[in-house]
């Protein structure tokens, strides 16, 4: 036998190091590059014999793992082609630094370009072994051959004994990485990376309790599915098929919602299936990620940039050998192919909601609460599945009932077109919260969608860019007349006395409430409406909303303010009515005076005014000023006045109070104290 020395066909001396620090920064993905190296060998051999070119026997085709703890040793053996001595010449000293050697050359300067950028396979090995050696017998007859480098770049290539076909290759784990040699470990690492392999892949033997204790069997430990549900033709699987696929990958999951087979054969190769799970109402960071493959190899559980944004959110694999394996992640972002891939698995994934909808609509609508999530975020990221998405997405109502945009746009144009011609789509976002406000808004023959999910707030500013002449309102923002304004608004009869009388009554008894401030308003809502609304203005809410949700720092300005409500006096019901009549009997002797007399002064004012408007203010004299002022002073002593004695009347009027809190309670703004107080003098009010 000759003994065969040579150097690796590198002209870089230090490739080693390099391997080592900075090729791949996660060491444990030598095992996966030797075990795919050794399943590659398999099946080259298969296909050899299936093309008729090869006549021994096949045998039970397998790759197996073996840990030697006392030699710290971790061989891992196939029984595929071998190798003959000229071929690990090319393949192993030659062919695998030939790219490398340039490589390094453009990129010597800059060890960290090369992190991950270049798949060495097989001197993967290198990062974790002192030394690594290769027993191999090709299945061409040729003497077995025995290969051993330690990491210098010399090797030594000899004749060996080796009585089976294929390849042991041997790893001799250094002090650095012994990790590598504990058995729970290598089980992990080959249940990540290899569980799908489409060749066995043997670790130990199988074990089974017998007496109280856990013995091994004679059976392989066969660690792998070989044929794992998406190398399957859809055709030949059932939804059971497709519920346990589900969870193998993710034991104990929840059943979810859908599922969607990928098989593209152009212009890529794509296969997978992607899941549709069941996540209620909570973007929640998901431990159950995309899986990527390489055929049938784990690439990377970390899909962000691979495929669109809001299709991490879904579970499941994605296979292709398009998609480059020994990359970085910038890299791997950038890639037309990728973009290609990313891009074709968002047209998929719309289509076959589509076909869903289409076909079983009655599911896709039972569905829709736990599948909105999903389609909300992806049209919220992506304009492409926004158009696609379309035709399918629904709108659910008040009443639960789901409408497509065009339906729901047929459903409501009647009745909930402005003066303007602008659609006005009413929602609300929570049922109880707003259950008042609703019904009002039903009774006038409205539609209310109820738009209480977690993207609602984003979705609506979508929407309303989207469809056109269309806003939204929430159902709270106005009194029910003017949420959409059919005519021009017709002003409340009231002199600006009564005017007066009646807001100042209601705002001195307002209940303090942190942070909210109230504005008394009045309007003409019929006498069938309710004699308080409280409402809230669209445009603040939502302003305050979305710094509640974080985001824009510019909102945080909107957080701080108090939250401000209106609150609109029905000046067409008949308990309105009463309290004006009540002032006017109680206080008309007390305030008619005050009133002449402030008007009396205002006149004085305003003849002051009016001759010093054509004056320059220095030629206005002192005098004069000083009466303004002093006329000023009175006009404000005497309407003090005014309002106190409105507020007193106020305060003995147990039907302003229970009014106001009535109102609050149906805006679910009664708490605390306040609602105490309201409680105790219903009570009291029942008892008279
Ligand atoms: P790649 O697998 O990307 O070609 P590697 O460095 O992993 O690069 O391997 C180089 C070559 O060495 C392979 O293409 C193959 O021809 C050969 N080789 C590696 N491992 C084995 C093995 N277990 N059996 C047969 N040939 C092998």
């Amino acid at each position: 036998m000759s003994k065969n020395k040579g150097t690796i066909g590198v002209t870089s001396d230090n490739i080693f190091p390099v391997i080592k620090k900075f090729l791949y920064s996660d060491h444990e993905i030598f095992l996966r590059e030797m075990v795919s190296n050794a399943v590659d060998a398999v099946q080259k051999l298969k296909t050899i014999a299936q093309s008729g070119n090869f006549d021994g026997e096949l045998g039970e085709l397998k790759v197996e793992i073996k840990l030697d703890e006392k030699k710290k040793t971790l061989t891992i053996s196939d029984n595929g082609i071998g190798m003959t001595a000229d071929e690990i010449e090319r393949y192993i000293n030659q062919i695998a630094f030939s790219g490398a050697t340039d490589f390094l050359d453009k990129y010597k300067d800059n060890p960290n370009a090369i992190i991950g950028h270049f798949g060495l396979g097989f001197y993967s090995a290198f990062m974790v072994s002192e030394q690594v050696e290769i027993f191999t017998k090709s299945y061409k007859n040729e003497p077995a051959q025995h290969w051993t480098c330690d990491g210098s770049p010399e090797f030594t290539l000899e004749e060996t004994k080796k009585e089976t076909r294929g390849t042991d290759i041997i790893l001799h784990i250094d002090d650095d990485n012994k990790e590598f040699l504990e058995n729970q470990r290598i089980a992990a690492m080959l249940h990540k990376y290899c569980k799908f392999l489409p060749i066995s892949i043997v670790f130990g033997k199988k074990k089974e309790w017998k007496d109280g204790n856990e013995v091994e069997t004679e059976q392989d430990n066969v660690i792998n599915n070989t044929a794992p549900a998406w190398t399957k033709k859809p055709a030949d699987l059932k939804d059971e098929d497709y519920s346990a696929f589900y969870q193998e990958l993710y034991p104990y999951s929840e059943e979810p919602l859908f599922n969607i087979h990928l098989n593209v054969d152009f212009p890529f190769n794509l296969t997978g299936i992607l899941y549709f799970p069941k996540i209620k109402n909570n973007i929640e960071i998901q431990k159950n990620k995309i899986q990527l493959y390489c055929n049938q190899v784990f690439v990377t559980d970390s899909v962000e940039g691979i495929v669109p944004d809001f299709l991490t959110l879904l579970h499941g694999v994605l296979d292709s050998p398009d998609i480059p394996l020994n990359v970085s992640r910038s890299y791997l972002q950038s890639d037309q192919n990728v973009k290609k891939i990313s891009s074709h698995i968002t047209k998929k994934v719309a289509d076959r909601l589509q076909e869903i909808f289409k076909n079983d609509r009655k599911q896709f609508e039972e569905k829709w609460d736990a599948l909105k999530i999903f389609i909300i975020y992806g049209m919220l990221t992506d304009e492409k599945f926004y158009e696609r998405a379309t035709d399918f997405t629904l709108l659910k109502n008040s009443d639960g009932k789901t409408f497509t945009f065009a339906e729901y746009k047929e459903l409501i144009k009647g009745e909930q077109t402005d003066k303007n011609g602008t659609l006005t789509y009413l929602y609300a976002n929570s049922l109880d919260e707003q259950h008042v406000y609703i019904e009002a808004a039903k009774a006038k023959g409205y539609d209310v969608l109820l738009l209480d999910g977690q993207l609602d707030n984003h979705w609506v500013s979508q929407l309303e860019q989207k469809f056109e002449k269309s806003h939204f309102v929430r159902v709270d923002s106005d009194i029910p007349e003017k949420l959409i304004q059919k005519k021009d608004e017709e002003k409340p009869a009231l002199s600006p006395e009564q005017q007066d009388a009646l807001t100042t009554i209601f705002s001195s008894q307002i209940p303090q409430i942190e942070k909210t401030e109230f504005l008394v308003t009045t309007e003409n809502f019929g006498e069938n409406a309710q004699p308080i609304v409280i409402t809230q203005n669209e445009f603040m809410r939502r302003m305050k909303d979305m710094s509640a949700n974080g985001g824009n720092p510019m909102m945080s300005f909107y957080g701080e303010m108090p939250d401000s409500y209106n609150l609109v006096l029905n000046l067409s019901h008949p308990l309105i009515k009463n309290v004006l009549d009540e002032q006017k009997t109680a206080l008309s002797s007390e305030i008619s005076p005050l009133v002449s007399q402030v008007s009396d002064l205002e006149k004085q004012r305003k003849e002051l005014s009016d001759k010093h408007a054509k004056l320059k203010d220095d030629e206005v004299p002192v005098a004069e000023k000083e009466q303004k002022n002093a006329l000023d002073k009175q006009i404000t002593e005497i309407n003090g006045k005014k309002r106190e004695i409105y507020a007193n009347f106020a305060s003995s009027k147990d039907n302003v109070k229970q009014l106001i809190d009535l109102a609050l309670l149906a805006g679910n703004l009664l708490k605390g104290k306040a609602l105490a107080e309201f409680v105790k003098r219903s009570v009291e009010l029942l008892e008279r």
